[in-house]
């Protein structure tokens, strides 16, 4: 059966191009085009016709992270990520392999967590794909400002 929720991150930028990420879709337990946003405990709307909708919807909460997929729509590419619950909240949101972290060379360049090939940074998304591997990484959180 094909029921899914929607997903709306506070804010997550695409790795690939830099572009804001509005929408993703996941399937946590119960799910009925529920539409939940990052730290708020229950889903901001159901997205379905007026007779279908639950009553109950103010009580509804997350119990354990849920993997979500979004569309870059600048760039395209599909993303993967994680809708992290902590205490019934969604509390945060991690692209799906951003667990590797760059190590800045000079201000714009850096070295793949995973593969240690060298990239010129594109855009200033905290997650960036790597142009050699592909792998997300996570970079680091003192930005170098450009003159
Ligand atoms: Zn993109
Ligand atoms: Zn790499």
């Amino acid at each position: 059966m094909g029921l899914w929720d929607y997903f709306k991150p506070a804010s997550l930028d695409c790795p690939h191009c830099g572009a804001g990420l509005g929408e993703f879709q996941g399937r946590p337990t119960g799910s009925f085009h529920y539409v939940w946003q990052e730290h708020i405990v229950h889903p901001i709307d159901q997205r379905v016709d007026a007779e279908w909708k639950d009553p109950r919807i103010g009580t509804w909460v997350l119990d354990e992270d849920v993997a979500i997929q979004g569309e870059c729509p600048r760039c395209a590419h599909t993303i993967n990520a994680f809708a992290r619950v902590r205490n019934q909240v969604w509390s945060h949101t991690d692209p799906d392999g951003g667990y590797d972290s760059a190590i800045a060379i000079e201000s714009q360049v850096f070295l793949c967590g995973t593969c240690n090939g060298c990239f010129d940074r594109m855009h200033a998304a905290r997650f960036h794909a790597c142009p050699h591997c592909g792998s997300i990484n996570r970079m680091p959180s003192t930005s170098h400002s450009s003159p």
